[in-house]
C-alpha cells in the first residue's frame, strides 16, 4: 500500500491538521493507500514555497531547465510499469490503456523541454530611426494546476512540463480519487533534478478550499483547470477578482459522423477505440454518433458485432477492454441517460446494463440505436461506454446535427471523400477535428476546446505559450 504526504518546498510532509483519507480501488472497492487531506494552510505554505523558488527557476537557462525536463521524461518513462499500475489500482482503466497513458505523460515532458529552447522574442521595426522595439517573452510566475481523475498522469504533465518550460513553479491539486499516480509522479520530477519549491503538490478532499484559497492568492497569476464545465465556470468567476491569466480544458460532447461513402470496417474499429476508451470516462469520447441512412443498419450490426467482444473486468486482468465506472455517482449517471434514452423510444442493440456491487460499478458496453434530439444522451456528457447511433441524410444535416451543441471540443467524421473532408473539417465549430482519425490527441499538436469546452490550448509550442507572458520594451536612443 502507498503512503504519501504532501510535497511542499522539495519534502514530503503530512497534511497541518494532521488528517489522511483512503484511495480506493474502483475495480473491487478495496483500499490502495493513502494520501495527506490538505487544507487551507497546506496551500498558503505551497504557494510560498513556488513563490521563492521563481526567481531562481525562471533565471536558470533555457538549456538546463530542457535539461532536467529531459531526464523526468527519462524517469517517467523508466518507470512506466510501475507508474501504469498505480495508476490502473487507483483509477481502473485497463492496465495497456495506463501503460500508454504514462508514455503520453512522458510525451508532454519530452516536448515541453524542447520548446523551452525556443521560446523566442522578435524585434519590430520602429515607425522613426531613434527608437527600438523588443518584444520579450517571460514566465507568467507562480502556476496553479487543477486536475481530474479520468488521465491521472497526462493532464498533470500536459500542465505542468510547459510551466516549467516556460520558467514558471507550479501548485499542483490532483484530483481526490487519484492522488497515488500524482505523488509517485512528483518524485520521479524530483529525482531528475526538478529543485525544490518548483514542484509543490497538495492533495485532498476538499477540492473547493484549495480551490479557493489558490485562487484568491495573488501571488498566483495562472490557473490551468481540466475538469467539468460547471467547476470551469466557478474557477473562472473566482480568476476575475486577481485577473489571472486562465487556461480552462472543460466537457465535451464530441460528435462522430460516417458518412456514406466511409470504410464501415475502419470506422467501426475508430468508434470503438473512441468510444470505449477509458470505459468512455474522456472528455473526447463521441457522445453523439450520425450515421448517414443508406448505410446505419450495416454500420450498426458492425459495431454492435465489435461492442459485444469487449471484454468488462478488473484492468489488472489480462485481455479486459473495459474496467469500472469511478464510483456510484458516474454509473447513476449512466444509468439514467440510458433509462431516459430507453423511455423515449432508443432500442439498446447490445448491453445496457449497469452492474453494481457494493462500492464497485460496472456498466456494459452498449449500443443505442433510434436516438432521437429529446433524450438526455443528446445532450448532456455521458461520461460512460454508451454509443447513441441516429441517422442523417445530408452533409448539411450532418453539420447542423453535429455543430448543435454549446460544446465544442473534439469531432471526428469518416469518408473517402477528400472536398467533403476539407469542408466539413472546415465547417465543424470544434477545436479538435479528427477526420479518418478516432485518436487524434498527440503531444504536439494544441487541445482545447470552442465555446463552452474551455480557453487556451495544449500541448506542443501552445502549451508553452499558456505560461509566458508578452512584454514590450520601447527603447529611445536620443
Ligand atoms: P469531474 O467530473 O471530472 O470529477 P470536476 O470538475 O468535478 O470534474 O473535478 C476536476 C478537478 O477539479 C478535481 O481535481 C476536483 O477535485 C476539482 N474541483 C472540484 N470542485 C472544485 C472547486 N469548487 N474548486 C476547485 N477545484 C475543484
Amino acid at each position: 500500500m502507498e503512503r504519501y504526504g504532501l510535497f511542499i518546498d522539495g519534502a514530503w510532509r503530512p497534511a497541518e491538521n494532521g488528517e489522511t483519507y483512503e484511495v480506493l480501488n474502483p475495480a473491487t472497492g478495496k483500499v490502495v493507500g493513502q494520501s495527506a487531506d490538505g487544507s487551507e494552510a497546506d496551500v498558503k505554505k505551497a504557494v510560498e514555497a513556488a513563490h521563492r523558488a521563481f526567481p531562481e527557476w525562471s533565471g536558470k537557462t533555457a538549456r538546463e531547465r530542457a535539461d532536467i525536463l529531459r531526464r523526468a521524461y527519462d524517469q517517467i518513462v523508466s518507470h512506466k510499469e510501475e507508474l501504469a499500475k498505480i495508476m490502473t489500482l487507483e483509477q481502473g482503466k485497463p492496465l495497456a490503456e495506463s501503460r500508454g497513458e504514462v508514455q503520453y505523460a512522458a510525451d508532454f515532458v519530452e516536448w515541453s523541454g524542447e520548446e523551452a529552447k525556443r521560446i523566442c522574442g522578435e524585434t519590430i521595426p520602429a515607425s522613426t530611426p531613434d527608437k527600438r522595439i523588443w518584444v520579450h517573452k517571460q514566465p507568467v510566475g507562480v502556476a496553479a494546476a487543477i486536475t481530474p481523475w479520468n488521465f491521472p498522469a497526462s493532464m498533470i504533465t500536459r500542465k505542468i512540463a510547459p510551466a516549467l518550460a516556460a520558467g514558471c513553479t507550479v501548485v499542483v491539486k490532483p484530483a481526490q480519487q487519484t492522488p497515488l499516480t500524482a505523488c509517485r509522479l512528483v518524485e520521479l520530477f524530483h529525482q531528475a533534478g526538478v529543485p525544490a519549491g518548483v514542484i509543490n503538490l497538495v492533495t485532498g478532499t476538499n477540492a473547493s478550499a484549495i480551490g479557493n484559497t489558490l485562487l484568491e492568492d495573488e501571488r498566483v497569476r495562472k490557473i490551468s483547470f481540466t475538469g467539468s464545465t460547471e467547476v470551469g465556470k466557478i474557477l473562472m468567476k473566482q480568476a476575475a477578482d486577481t485577473v489571472k491569466k486562465i487556461s480552462l480544458e472543460l466537457g465535451g460532447h464530441a460528435p462522430f459522423l460516417i458518412f456514406g461513402d466511409a470504410d464501415l470496417e475502419q470506422a467501426a474499429d475508430e468508434v470503438v477505440a473512441n468510444k470505449f476508451r477509458n470505459a468512455g470516462q474522456t472528455c473526447v469520447c463521441a457522445n453523439r454518433i450520425y450515421v448517414q441512412e443508406e448505410i446505419a443498419d450495416r454500420f450498426s450490426e458492425i459495431l454492435a458485432e465489435k461492442t459485444k467482444t469487449l471484454k468488462m473486468g478488473n484492468g489488472m486482468e489480462e485481455g479486459v477492454k473495459i474496467g469500472p465506472l469511478i464510483d456510484g455517482d458516474a454509473a447513476a449517471k449512466v444509468e439514467q441517460h440510458v433509462k431516459d434514452a430507453v423511455d423515449k423510444g432508443a432500442k439498446v442493440v447490445v448491453g445496457g446494463r449497469r452492474i453494481s456491487e457494493g462500492n464497485v460499478h460496472f456498466f456494459e458496453p452498449t449500443v443505442l440505436t433510434e436516438v432521437n434530439d429529446d433524450m438526455l444522451i443528446l445532450e448532456e456528457e455521458t461520461f460512460g461506454p454508451v454509443a447513441p447511433v441516429q441517422t442523417f441524410r445530408t452533409e448539411k444535416q450532418a453539420i447542423e446535427m453535429a455543430n448543435n451543441s454549446r460544446y465544442g471540443l473534439a469531432a471526428y467524421f469518416y469518408t473517402k471523400d477528400l472536398s467533403r473532408a476539407i469542408r466539413v473539417a472546415e465547417k465543424l465549430e470544434f477545436g479538435i477535428v479528427g477526420v479518418n482519425d478516432g485518436v487524434p490527441s498527440t503531444a504536439q499538436a494544441p487541445f482545447g476546446g470552442f465555446k463552452e469546452s474551455g480557453l487556451g490550448r495544449e500541448g506542443g509550442r501552445y502549451g508553452v505559450e499558456e505560461f509566458l507572458e508578452t512584454k514590450y520594451i520601447s527603447i529611445g536612443l536620443k
